[in-house]
């Protein structure tokens, strides 16, 4: 998958298996994750999101969903979770 970061226009190639090994990592610290409901819940927020792009990036801040929900006390920058 293609992404261009918003921000700075760096474009780069990133693998879904990238993202899971990163979760896999960040699931080691209860203190910093969301649980597993609230993580799904959020990822359905964001599937019917109108800001979500094809490579799974939020168009409003640039990140990856699936990393961004996540984390514990991350929020949607639409307040939408
Ligand atoms: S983080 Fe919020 S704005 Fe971004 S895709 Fe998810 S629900 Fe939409």
């Amino acid at each position: 998958m293609k992404v261009v970061c918003k921000a700075c226009q760096y474009t780069s190639e990133i693998h879904k298996q990238t993202i899971e090994k990163e979760l896999l990592r960040l699931k080691n610290s209860s203190t910093v994750m969301a649980d597993e409901a609230l993580y799904e819940t959020r990822l359905k927020v964001c599937s019917d999101c109108r800001h979500l792009d094809i490579s799974g990036t939020c168009m409003m801040c640039g990140c990856y969903v699936m990393l961004r929900s996540a984390l514990k006390d991350n929020k949607c920058p639409k307040k939408y979770w």
